[in-house]
């Protein structure tokens, strides 16, 4: 692994959760029938239905992180692209806001070495003061590329702390206020639940102001369409077609709990401006990948939770870019 990635940061302008809240409460109601955007207590996200490594989020230190890119996976794998999270997020998030240790959550790809396979991977996990990783809920998804039904989850344990090729992360230093979205049939064909807000706030704040949220959102009373990538290929991926091919969709039961970072517009860091990945919540059998959307618009009931980034830092910014992957 490369020690001195290359960093950028992007200071945010600090908003007013009650201004985000109006915009969004304004702006969400041409996507969805029914919202609801209200400023909370974070509720205590270490109990049922999440069972997350943190009791909560939204409080004074609250950082985007952006790492690699969809350029590091396609049209081919760069495997020296492999990053532990506990060693990158002390040394490049800091400790002045985050005294008492470093939360993340969000969406990335897995730490192939150890499963030795490409894999999705919902990233959530607490580092204490001293960067150890004291409690890892992260779980990676795989799937192979015969059996067409394939889905495999395996949880990471405190030892392995590493993502691969590309993250999108909320790093959190406590607990605090959050935006609570509550949204209720989609009337928006066209859209999905991350996708909404990002254009709700980029409706209000506009294309020289971004707003980057991160946190988790479930979904119930409908299906949802994940992908999960299959393993490494040979064959270069060289448009959205290979890239659609390559990938497994898969449609699976609510409830479902998202892992979800967005931005409502890039500000010329390369970003990858929406991301959210999950695992159901169903008792069924174990599931897991990228979102895309909800199946069933006329009855989908989403419940957000988002913290409020005051900072976008991009680590390891591929030199040479493309648009591929970024759905
Ligand atoms: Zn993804």
């Amino acid at each position: 692994m490369a020690e001195n990635l290359p960093v950028e940061e992007f200071q945010l302008e600090k908003l007013e959760l009650e201004t985000i809240q109006n915009a969004l409460n304004k702006n969400l109601s041409k996507f969805f029938e029914k919202v609801s955007v209200s400023v909370s207590d974070c509720p205590d996200l270490t109990q049922e239905p999440y069972n997350l490594a943190t009791e909560g989020i939204g409080g004074e230190g609250s950082v985007l992180l952006d790492i690699g890119g969809p350029p590091y996976l396609i049209p081919l794998v760069n495997r020296e692209k492999v990053y532990d999270l506990a060693k990158l997020i002390p040394k490049h998030v800091g400790k002045e806001e985050f005294p008492d240790g470093w939360y993340a959550c969000g969406a990335g790809a897995g730490p192939w070495p150890t499963f030795n396979s490409n894999c999705e991977m919902v990233i959530n996990l607490k580092l204490d003061k001293d960067g150890n990783c004291v409690t890892n809920k992260s779980k990676v998804a795989l799937t192979s590329s015969g059996n067409e039904d394939e889905l495999t989850v395996k949880q990471l344990g405190n030892d392995e702390s590493r993502c691969a090729l590309l993250a999108n992360l909320l790093v959190s230093g406590g607990t605090g206020k959050i935006l609570e979205v509550k949204c209720t049939r989609r009337i928006d064909k066209s859209s999905n639940f991350t996708a909404a807000i990002r254009q709700a706030l980029k409706e209000e704040f506009g294309e020289e102001k971004p707003v980057a949220l991160g946190g988790l959102f479930t979904v119930k009373l409908s299906d949802t369409k994940i992908h999960v990538m299959r393993d490494f290929t040979n064959t270069p991926l060289e448009t959205d077609d290979d890239v659609n091919n390559w990938l497994k969709f898969f449609h699976i039961k609510p409830p479902m709990l998202f892992q979800s970072v967005l931005v409502s517009t890039d500000p010329g860091l390369d970003l990858r401006i929406e991301h959210a990945h999950g695992w159901n919540l169903n008792g069924e059998r174990s599931e897991a990948g990228h979102y895309h959307y909800d199946d069933m618009p006329d009855t989908v009931e989403y419940h957000g939770i988002y913290a409020v980034a005051n900072k976008i830092i991009r680590i390891d910014r591929p030199q040479q870019t493309h648009q591929l992957g970024r759905d």
